[in-house]
């Protein structure tokens, strides 16, 4: 195992042999990935790797040598930092910071907790809207809300992404099967 400190950067973005977007990992990962010739550095990162016998500098895109199938999750989960990302940490009401997680239609009269109900809303708005809709207030979203899509959050969630995986992430989605 190589002795492999912790360095700065957050994760390695790993592509699969055909170059899409996998997921991302540590540095440590990725390293070893590399080490174990079980993938290739396609961009470095910031610094240098020791392990005991080599060096290598930080990886910060790795692509796999052999191609594996993953099952894709179709969905990105439901969660309050998803929900804050997907809406820019602004509130979907006067478009303020957004602290709070306003369920469209109230869960109070069977508003279902879904990507399509839910909605980053400051807390003035949200306790302001109470149990009412936004057309009984007279509110109108700008756009209604729905699931985020496409490669980068299915890679990211709701990560920022290193700007060096840019030009991975902007891949078009492959068409469905
Ligand atoms: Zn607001």
């Amino acid at each position: 195992m190589p002795d492999i400190r912790p360095t700065v950067g957050s994760g390695a973005l790993v592509l699969n042999a055909t170059y899409e977007p996998l997921c991302v990992v540590s540095v440590r990962r990725a390293a070893i990935l590399v080490l174990s010739a079980k993938a290739v550095c396609v961009a470095d990162g910031d610094g240098i790797l020791h392990s005991a016998r080599s060096a290598l500098p930080v990886p910060s895109v790795v692509r796999l040598t052999r191609f594996v199938r993953v099952p894709y999750r179709t969905h990105v989960g439901l969660s309050r930092r998803a929900i804050f990302a997907r809406d820019g940490w602004r509130c979907a009401y006067c478009r303020g910071p957004a602290e709070t997680i306003d369920h469209v239609f109230p869960r109070s009269r069977g508003g279902r907790h879904a990507w399509e109900n839910v909605v980053a809303a400051c807390a003035r708005c949200n306790h302001t809207k109470g149990d009412k809709t936004p057309a009984e207030l007279g509110w109108r979203l700008p756009a209604p809300p729905t699931a985020p899509k496409g490669i980068a959050w299915r890679v990211l969630g709701h990560r920022a992404p290193d700007p060096r995986w840019v030009d991975w992430l902007d891949l078009r989605e492959p068409e469905a099967a």
